[in-house]
């Protein structure tokens, strides 16, 4: 039986009593949110924190709303989102149909009913598909600790595998992601079996102004693309006229930004190879969802 080294328990009421919890406990404590991630690694005893501060009953977190502020409309989406949530949000698969298409093929229903969009945020594990789907559209990461809150961009906010700019004594409190008219966007994974985790994975979300690409962001998962981003694709991308070659070259460089491993889930050239072949399909699938292209346009190429 695995059995996580000792620690002590308890439950946060509000933000400012898990602030305040954090502070008191020190260091070694860490926040629970779904559990899904952080109690595997305690009974695995690769992680082992003196304290665990349950944020379940933190009113407020667990809603995804749609807001108009100064800089345009936004989706709020709390950290306690729970996957299941994300998946089944009519807001959200309005602007961005690529979240629904990456939570589908995120584990299973049990993890999906309790992991939480801020808990696959900080484990910042380098094959989590939500870390891909926020870097290509852009998300913000709203952060609080005892000297107040900040807002980071989700392309800052991983410094590493398993590393955050989160503190210590902070939280993450929401993920906004901002929206305009006249995009789409597609998720693409391949994983070993149902449930697993990426092979390799990709999310590409784009707007158009006519038959020319406005903006584009193109997330990569699993394949050690820098902060999960593919920048000089979405650059070569960005003011060109859509067309079949096009989406070839910015598959080709998409796959150029990648640096994976060799391990259980396949041979390095395979998941750079993955990782171009699924950006192309996820630029196919979200140029046709925004009107500007057909099957018809993709010479004979899965969308
Ligand atoms: C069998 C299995 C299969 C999975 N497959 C996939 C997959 O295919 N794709 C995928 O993307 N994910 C997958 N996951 C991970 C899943 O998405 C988890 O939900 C996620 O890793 C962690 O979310 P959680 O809420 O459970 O976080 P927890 O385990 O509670 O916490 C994870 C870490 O985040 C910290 N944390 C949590 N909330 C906050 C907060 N608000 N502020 C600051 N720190 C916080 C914790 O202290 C901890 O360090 C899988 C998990 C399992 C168990």
């Amino acid at each position: 039986m695995q059995v996580p080294a000792p620690f002590v328990y308890e439950r946060a009421s509000s933000v400012e009593h898990a602030l305040e919890l954090l502070g008191k406990h020190g260091s070694e404590a860490r926040l629970v949110a779904g559990g899904h991630s952080l109690l595997p690694m305690m009974k695995l005893r690769f992680a082992a924190p003196t304290a665990l501060i349950d944020i379940n009953d933190v009113e407020g977190l667990s809603d995804i709303g749609l807001d108009s502020g100064a800089d345009g409309d936004v989706i709020r989406i709390g950290a306690m989102v729970r996957h299941a949530q994300l998946l089944d949000s009519a807001i959200v698969a309005e602007h961005y149909p690529m979240f629904a298409e990456a939570e589908r093929v995120i584990a299973d229903p049990v993890v999906r009913n309790r992991g939480t969009v801020g808990g696959s945020l900080c484990q910042a594990d380098p094959a989590e598909d939500l870390s891909a789907a926020f870097a290509a559209v852009r998300a913000t990461v709203h952060i609080i600790g005892p000297d107040g809150a900040r807002s980071v961009p989700v392309r800052e906010f991983h410094v590493g595998p398993y590393q955050t700019v989160v503190g210590e004594n902070e939280m993450v409190t929401e993920v906004t992601v901002p929206v305009r008219p006249g995009g789409c966007s597609a998720y693409e994974k391949v994983e070993r079996r149902v449930g697993d985790w990426a092979i390799a994975a990709a999310g590409v979300a784009l707007w158009l102004d006519d038959d020319t690409i406005s903006e584009i962001g193109i997330g990569l998962t699993a394949v050690e693309a820098p902060h999960f981003v593919a920048t000089a694709a979405e650059d070569a991308a960005r003011g060109q006229v859509v067309n079949e070659a096009l989406v070839e070259h910015v598959g080709e460089l998409a796959a150029q930004a990648t640096n994976p491993n060799t391990d259980q889930r396949g041979p390095a050239d395979y998941k750079r190879h993955l990782a171009g072949e699924l950006t192309k399909r996820a630029m196919r699938r979200a140029l046709i969802g925004a009107g500007a292209y057909s099957a018809d346009e993709t010479d004979g190429n899965t969308p």
